[in-house]
């Protein structure tokens, strides 16, 4: 613990104690006390402190000691003292979700997304579907913590402006989309909206294979290709909020696909799906001995099966995988070289290519640039499914809810 006033160190212990509460389930005074390195009797007047702001609950008596001592008292932290909404929109679908402090659903409602639909219809349907969550769970609006929209495309976090958003491009451009929830929904609690894959890195952080980690690199691909970036349990955003718009890195500027930003050769256009299905389509007439072949023609092509064929050994499905995994090698490469990160965490259509593939990856990680400093980042599939987006949001709320100060001061 770093030394400091003596007010400045009793929040941090509060803070401290709140924290381990919050993420150990139920537990004793003297165990707080060993793990923590306070006294038993500080950390209980903390405790009691926290009891009677009914954040704490008694749960109880646990197992007596070994030396037969009496049975101690059991604490848990309360998720269901407060409440916080989330909003999740994928290009396809929009899931919204109330969940508690501990980042348990309560209740979701999810919405198809229309082709060509508004902004503003979006935002309406939305926060129609939201408020009746809300009266479904019968939860009062003061406790509500937070509400937070994990949107599409470049989004200003301070502002709310989704300046351009490729999944959605009926909405134009500059969409304050931010002012346009916070109107329909009339809450008034504080808000946030960000590029949902930076809400997915808090996914991955609390719930994830990210937890117990400071710096982590989430990324997500299928057709288009953005990272989360985490460096020091701090999120990066940059100053124009492209931080992490890795999709758009140029890895081979001879490439001749033009990419929905304009440009040439980038990462995302390299190892789209729809890439690897138009090039197996082409190249299936020449390989009548693959399993993709049997495909030909009837429609029934997708990604998953390409990914299946590869991972038992097809060698044309591998072929096609290749030409990804080169691209895959070189941009997780130099996105190591630039944030040094512990873990990347692969989500979207690649986190369903099998063992095969990230074991290539990984494998060509390793090899590509600075061979003789040994790498320990560790590469793997993302665990989370489709809730993953909500639940990162709300574990985002929470994040901020608990780090202001006024929570600890008694
Ligand atoms: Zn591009």
């Amino acid at each position: 613990m770093v030394p400091g006033k003596p007010k400045t160190l009793k929040r941090n212990n509060r803070k401290v104690i709140l924290e381990y509460l919050r993420t150990s389930g139920e537990t004793t005074v003297a165990a707080i006390s060993a793990d923590i390195g306070l006294s038993k009797t500080t950390v209980m007047k903390i405790l009691d402190y926290y009891v009677k702001k009914e954040m704490v609950l008694p749960a109880g008596k646990g197992l007596s000691t070994d030396e037969g001592g009496k049975k101690p008292e059991l604490f848990r932290f309360d998720g269901r003292y407060k409440y916080v909404l989330a909003i999740h929109i994928f290009p396809t679908e929009v899931f919204t979700a109330v969940t508690d402090l501990s980042i348990s659903i309560i209740r979701s409602r999810a919405i198809t997304n229309r082709e060509n639909e508004t902004a503003e219809v979006l935002v309406r349907e939305i926060s129609s579907l939201v408020t009746e969550l809300i009266s479904d769970t019968a939860i009062a609006v003061e406790d509500i913590i937070g509400i937070a929209v994990g949107a599409h495309g470049i989004t200003n976090y301070d502002s709310g402006v989704v300046y351009t958003s490729p999944h959605f491009p009926s909405w134009g451009e500059n969409v304050p989309l931010g002012e346009m929830f916070q109107k329909a929904l009339s809450l008034d609690v504080p808000f946030y909206i960000d590029n949902q894959i930076r809400f997915q890195v808090f996914a991955e952080k609390t719930i994830g294979l990210g937890r117990d980690k400071k710096n982590i690199i989430v990324l997500e691909g299928g057709d288009g290709l953005v990272a989360g970036i985490m460096v020091k349990d701090e999120i990066k955003r940059g100053v124009h909020y492209l931080a992490g718009e890795i999709g758009h890195m140029i890895l081979c500027p001879d490439d001749t696909e033009e990419c929905s930003c304009g440009g040439r050769g980038c990462f995302e256009v390299l190892v789209s799906v729809s890439r690897v299905l138009s090039r197996a389509a082409e190249g299936i007439p020449g390989h009548p001995e693959s399993v993709l072949a049997s495909h030909a023609g009837t429609g029934s092509l997708n990604i998953e099966t390409v990914f299946q064929a590869a991972e038992k050994g097809d060698a044309f499905a591998r072929e096609l995988l290749y030409e990804v995994l080169k691209w895959f090698t070189i941009g997780i490469s130099n996105i190591i070289l630039m944030y040094d990160p512990e873990i990347i965490i692969i989500q979207g259509a690649y986190a369903r290519a099998g063992e095969w593939f990230i074991r290539s990856l990984r494998e060509g990680v390793n090899t590509c640039s600075l061979k003789r400093i040994e790498k320990n980042v560790e590469i793997q599939y993302s665990t989370l499914g489709k809730e993953r987006g909500i639940l990162g949001a709300a574990a985002f709320v929470v994040s901020q809810y608990f780090s202001r100060r006024e929570l600890y001061d008694m």
